[in-house]
């Protein structure tokens, strides 16, 4: 690429941005997208592959059932998000071990339980369905749980995918649909001019009508491209893998004792995250923490004991886009027109399926599938 032009640029060759490539070849647009280094390398292919839709509980937690209800739309989005994710394998031709066989958080406390409880009313309120189980539906259920569980909330709809097979399959379909696709090329500036902008990259420079910043926790960077302040940013998170172990876990599962998010993958290896912190060193290189590490195992191992004779394997990190309420950053920049955001944080791999729909249809000048105002911060 040295002087090129697209009726549409994507930065960011991550979930959203691959997803809305192909949404948008496929009807027909001339769409360029442009990654800084290897299709799903950040996030999107580094991630747990949980897919979710309760409410976080430590973030239940920490910030409170207003901060919930306020998250209320978030729901909403995730739950249709899910829904796309079911068809996905199907309309890509691709095992993307996607298995909705849904999600469950237990208990070990009363005060733990009663938060499990008023946490389901708010999603329900959403139009999130959370059955509250006790002891004995739970341990039938979930038989590979602790007997110190006294209960747990059950979301009949969520699950997880893998992120390995999940990028390159979109990747492939968007190339298949018509995208055309720059690698380890980087967005370095945007210039407005006459009828729509001017994406300067390491490359070379492409003119277009419009840009989609899916650019994950670099996102705040395209957004100072164009002068907007995005409150988005990098938290650095590791995920451990165990070694293939008998098929043992089929939900995805939480705790309300401590951060976990716990998964049996087809190999039969164990994907442990749930949000703990990787550290940084100099140079912004991200290393595992040792401390997140033990704390990560030792809640795992609390909520399923079979965890204990099963070997770690390996840990890795990357950066999450994070914002500080959860809510996404979704819609066309109100000072830049031409420039739509699609920046969903925290779990946007679940939400990247609805994200890139909505990013597609904003890109087309279609008025957005779901309303904006209360779900995205562009549009408080
Ligand atoms: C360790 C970890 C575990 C997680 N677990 C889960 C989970 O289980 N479930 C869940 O739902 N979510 C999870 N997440 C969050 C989820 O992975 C991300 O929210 C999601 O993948 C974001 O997708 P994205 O396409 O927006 O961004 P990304 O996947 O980050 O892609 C953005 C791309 O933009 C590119 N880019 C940035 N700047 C530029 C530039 N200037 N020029 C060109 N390209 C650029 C980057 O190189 C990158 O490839 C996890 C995240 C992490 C880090």
């Amino acid at each position: 690429m040295t002087r090129e032009s697209a009726d549409i640029v994507i930065i960011g060759g991550g979930i959203v941005g691959l997803m809305t490539a192909r949404l948008l070849a496929l009807e027909g647009a001339d769409v360029m997208l442009i990654e800084a280094g290897d299709l799903g390398a950040e996030a999107s292919g580094a991630n747990a592959g949980s897919i979710h839709l309760q409410i976080q509980y430590p973030e239940f937690v920490a910030y409170g059932e207003d901060w919930a209800r306020a998250y209320g739309p978030c729901l909403g989005f995730l739950k249709q998000s899910l829904a796309l994710w079911a068809n996905l394998p199907e309309e890509l031709g691709a095992d993307l071990g996607v298995k909705l066989t849904g999600g469950i958080i237990a208990a070990r406390t009363d005060a733990q339980m009663d938060l499990i409880v008023a946490k389901a009313g708010i999603e329900a309120e959403a139009g999130v369905e959370t059955e509250i189980l006790g002891r004995e539906d739970l341990l039938q259920s979930a038989p590979y749980l602790s007997p110190e569980v006294i209960g747990g909330g059950y979301c009949r709809l969520e699950g997880k995918a893998n992120p390995l097979q999940v990028t390159p399959a979109l990747a492939r379909a968007a190339v298949h649909a018509g995208a055309r696709i720059a690698t380890h090329t980087r967005v370095s500036d945007i210039a407005s001019v006459q009828g729509g902008h001017v994406v300067v990259t390491t490359c070379g420079e492409v003119r277009t009508g419009r840009i989609v910043n899916a650019a994950g926790a670099a996102a705040d960077r395209i957004g100072a491209m164009i002068g907007t302040t995005l409150d988005i940013s990098g938290y650095p998170l590791q995920v451990t893998v165990t070694e293939p172990a008998a098929a043992l876990i089929p939900h995805l599962v939480y705790s309300a004792a401590g951060k976990l998010s716990l998964k049996q993958v087809a190999n039969g290896g164990c994907v442990i995250g749930g949000g703990w912190p990787a550290r940084e060193r100099a140079g912004g290189m991200l290393v595992t923490d040792p401390g997140s590490l033990a704390g990560n195992m030792g809640v795992a191992a609390e909520t399923v004991p079979a965890l204990l004779r099963i070997r770690a394997l390996r840990s890795w990190t990357a950066w999450v886009n994070g914002t500080p309420d959860w809510r996404p950053i979704l819609g066309e920049d109100p000072n830049c027109p031409g420039v739509i955001h699609a920046l969903f944080p925290w779990v946007g791999f679940s939400a990247g399926p609805m994200t890139a729909r909505v990013a597609a249809d904003l890109a087309l000048g279609h008025p957005s599938p779901v309303a904006l105002v209360g779900l995205s911060l562009l549009c408080d």
